[in-house]
């Protein structure tokens, strides 16, 4: 085996739905950053480890590309000529990558002005064809949904089981880089597919299948009941914005709002794998106000130069506040899925650093001064 990184499917083939003719379609994706907090976790932390996966650095700068090298890979080994997703943003882009590498057309629905502009600029010069509906991402995924049904087009949003096959290799490298599984995992949660992936993730590792597990395939040997390589799961802790919180309230969200455009979904389609994966692990579902996702993307920024997007700084913010509050336990290892690059959604960072720009003339004496004001 050569020694160069060649993507998820690659290093963890022997527990993915794969055999060895399959052409896999890959932009070598995964083996992302397992970060640990200095600054944040020495002022806040308690004596916890606070570990960010840092998911922004993905080839197309989000999780859904762990996803959608396997669904891809699946949808190719089966013939198919064409994708299909709705999206708020990242699954269009990571969507659009992996078919132009496949070399199959891809379509993306998108909610009418609510897709934040990286995201779009990618699904756009990736040559997917870009479709944009008056309606929100709900609409979307109902329309999209039909839409297999007429149409020779293969559905790649976490609906297909071959997303969060890809998506649990990111629990395995947690795992795998800590030589241990966290006692605590905390993410954002939108459609709640990816919650629904890391639990498998963690499961399949501790060797436990869990009741309800996101399976696309059964051979003859169950994954869940290889020899396992951790003795423990971590409580996995999931949070929505507080505009958009259909775990909190118990049912759909009509109108789902927030600035964390990523996680702006009123009615997750993985919402019994969600929920079993919060009971089976004795976690829970918590809400988070925008002004609050915010100002945590900003400190993380600020004070340990990490860039995410709004909805992925609201994992750390969430896992901050329960350690405040003592829902973490002091000394835990806690770790949290950063899901997206904050580079996606330029405007938002730029809005919110109002007043960062100094203006002055183009003068040394005017320079200097700015930079004595500021040290
Ligand atoms: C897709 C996405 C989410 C939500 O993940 P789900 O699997 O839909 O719960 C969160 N953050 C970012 C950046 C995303 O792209």
């Amino acid at each position: 085996m050569s020694a160069r990184y060649s993507g998820l499917i690659e290093r963890y083939r022997d527990r993915l739905p794969v055999t060895p003719s399959t052409r896999i379609v890959s932009l070598c994706e995964g083996n992302t950053p397992l970060i640990k907090l200095e600054n944040i976790a020495r002022k806040r932390g308690r004596g916890c480890e606070i570990y960010v996966k840092f998911e922004g650095l993905n080839p197309t700068g989000s999780f859904k590309d762990r996803g959608m090298t396997m669904a891809v890979t699946q949808a190719v080994s089966e013939g198919a000529q064409a994708i299909i997703c709705a999206s708020t943003g990242n699954t269009s882009a990571s969507a659009a990558a992996y078919a132009a590498r496949a070399g199959i057309r891809c379509f993306v629905l998108i909610p009418e002005g609510k897709i934040a502009l990286g995201k779009l600029a990618q699904a756009m010069i990736q040559g997917s064809v870009v479709i944009q509906i008056k309606g929100n991402f709900d609409d979307g995924m109902r329309i999209v949904k039909e839409m297999a049904d007429v149409a020779p087009v293969t559905i790649v949003n976490s609906i297909n089981p071959y997303r969060l096959q890809g998506q649990k290799t990111a629990a395995f490298e947690i795992v795998d880089a800590l030589g241990r599984a966290p006692d605590y995992h905390c993410i954002p949660v939108g459609n709640a597919g990816n919650i629904s992936a890391y639990w498998t993730g963690f499961s399949e590792y501790a060797g436990v299948k869990p009741a309800t597990a996101a399976c696309a395939w059964c051979d003859d040997q169950c994954k869940f009941e290889r020899p396992a390589v951790t003795d423990s799961r971590p409580v996995m802790l999931g949070y929505q914005a507080a505009g958009s919180a259909p775990f909190i309230a118990g049912h759909p969200i009509e109108l789902p709002e927030t600035v964390a455009t990523a996680i702006r979904i009123g009615n997750p389609q993985s919402w019994d794998l969600a929920w079993a994966a919060a009971r089976e692990s004795g976690g829970e579902f918590k809400s988070m106000t925008d002004e609050e996702i915010l100002k945590i993307q900003r400190e993380l920024a600020e004070q340990e130069g990490i860039f995410c997007e709004p909805a992925s700084a609201i994992a750390l913010g969430g896992a901050l506040r329960d350690i405040e509050s003592g829902r973490i336990k002091e000394g835990s290892v806690v770790t949290c899925t950063l899901t997206g690059h904050g580079l996606k959604d330029p405007d938002t960072a730029i809005k919110q650093s109002a007043g960062g720009v100094i203006e002055i003339p183009a003068e040394s004496d005017a320079v200097k001064r700015a930079i004595l004001d500021h040290l």
